[in-house]
């Protein structure tokens, strides 16, 4: 059903809607980083029966596997009745969110004060992510092969961080300046602590704060030049809006898409063609590097699955394999604000409630650096909707010139497979609470199990 409020089709009984969102909240609450996202889609795997497909010599027509890359990516694989070569259906979600992560060498003192120096990681408005409480996350690595887990301010006896910010009183000069210079990126540093150790003359706060670290982690400073420590907003995924409707959480951008692609393949059983989901890292940073949907990683993953499908000539027949699949591009599409009309072209512009979103075309400036997809392809799409009865609108990202954005579509675009942008609909998109819609989630989650099997 193109371009209708979704919820109408579930007046009569929305429970199945709402119960689907509670396991989307417990996900998001838990899945704050790329490692953690890695981590809660391991636990759903493994609960529905996948084996990691690196600790197995053969594998056969309706296995379920699954590969993980640097604890950052996840594929895995339903193998299906027609011969791999004959393609896949891809779902592929991204996983990483904006946020700060602390610098290599970040502690310092200042004025009385332990502040940690971050950088911004992905497209952040700066001035949403002062005065309000933060967390930490991450791993600290050490040089005898030890991995410690950081977890700070998400338990409610935790302490919490966080950024401070002028008071109204004294923002004269502040307020004057343009909204990407009201906070600056070297000023987003978080207030660690304000108690000296009292033995300690020199850095005495830093002391005390470097002090409990090695207590409750057992880490030097110069460990954390081997760290990934990300800074989040502290707590759950919440209801949103008087009706509950609504989800507001941090980083749904991607990890709505990324769980609701999850789910489809969990809860599907095999089909004609091999079914995928893919989650990938560095989205938000252009999808480089040995985690981003640039990587190597997924192509070689293809053609492992020909290795243990007892075939020859596996990079060869992988890459045959991408060239004859099809796949949805699982992101999120900007939700057209009320309060900002004017940046979108109505009548081209995603709706909460209205169902999953199709971009045939991201990018900006003219489209520049977007996957335009083929509309045979989007024809075929179409059909699946309509035929499985899933509620999806069209939309842009904004109107002509006002900005623009990306997605990993453009990559697996070059393999020469049929790929086009398919998500839900995002408000407050990268800022430390975005909104969701219940009724979208579950048509997305529906949309892309229809896809699977189509
Ligand atoms: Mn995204
Ligand atoms: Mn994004």
């Amino acid at each position: 059903m193109y371009r209708k409020n979704a919820w109408k089709k579930y007046a009569a009984d929305s429970k199945e809607v709402f119960d689907f969102a509670e396991g989307y909240k417990s996900f998001l609450s838990e899945a704050k980083t790329e490692r953690l996202a890695v981590k809660q889609s391991l636990e759903l795997l493994k609960k529905a029966g996948y084996k990691n497909a690196e600790e197995l010599k053969s594998i056969k027509a309706g296995d379920k596997v699954y590969f993980i890359n640097k604890n950052k990516n996840v594929a895995a694989f339903i193998i299906g009745k027609k011969p791999l070569q004959e393609g896949l259906r891809i779902l592929g979600a991204h996983i990483d969110s904006p946020r700060m992560d602390l610098k290599e060498h970040p502690i310092y003192e200042k004025n009385g004060f332990a502040l940690a120096d971050t950088h911004y990681y992905g497209g952040i408005k700066k001035y949403q992510w002062v005065t309000i409480p933060l967390a930490l996350h991450g791993v600290v690595c050490k040089k005898d092969g030890s991995v410690v887990e950081v977890n700070i301010g998400e338990d409610p006896k935790d302490p919490v961080v966080g950024i401070t910010d002028l008071l109204i009183h004294l923002s004269a000069d502040q307020l004057a300046k343009p909204g990407a210079k009201v906070i600056e990126g070297e000023n987003l540093d978080l207030s660690l602590g304000n108690m000296p150790l009292s033995e300690e003359e020199k850095e005495p706060v830093k002391a005390q704060v470097l002090k409990l670290l090695k207590e409750k982690y057992d880490i030097e400073e110069e460990d954390l030049v081997s760290s990934e420590i990300e800074v989040t907003p502290s707590g759950p995924a919440r209801d949103y809006g008087l009706d509950r409707s609504m989800v507001a959480g941090y980083g749904h951008d991607d990890r709505s898409c990324a769980y609701t692609s999850l789910k489809a393949l969990l809860d599907s059983e095999q089909s004609e063609y091999t079914s995928c989901a893919i989650l990938v890292d560095k989205e938000e940073i252009g999808s480089v590097g040995a985690t981003g949907a640039q990587s190597k990683f997924f192509e070689h993953v293809i053609a492992k699955l020909f290795s243990l499908l007892g075939e020859s000539d596996p990079l060869w027949k992988a890459r045959l394999a991408m060239e004859n699949s099809k796949m949805l591009s699982s992101d999120v599409s900007a939700g057209f604000d009320p309060l900002y009309p004017g940046v979108n072209d109505p009548k081209n512009a995603a709706y909460l409630a209205n169902g999953i979103v199709f971009n045939k075309y991201t990018g900006s400036r003219g489209k520049s650096g977007s996957n335009d997809a083929n509309p045979e392809y989007y024809a075929f799409i179409r059909n699946v909707m309509d035929s499985n009865d899933i509620y999806w609108q069209s939309s842009e990202l904004g109107k002509v010139d006002q900005g623009g954005g990306g997605t990993i579509a453009y990559i697996l675009g070059n393999y020469n497979m049929n790929v086009i942008d398919a998500g839900i609909p995002v408000l407050n998109m990268h800022a430390p609470m975005e909104i969701v819609s219940k009724v979208d989630l579950y048509e997305a989650y529906r949309a892309y199990k229809a896809f699977l099997k189509a």
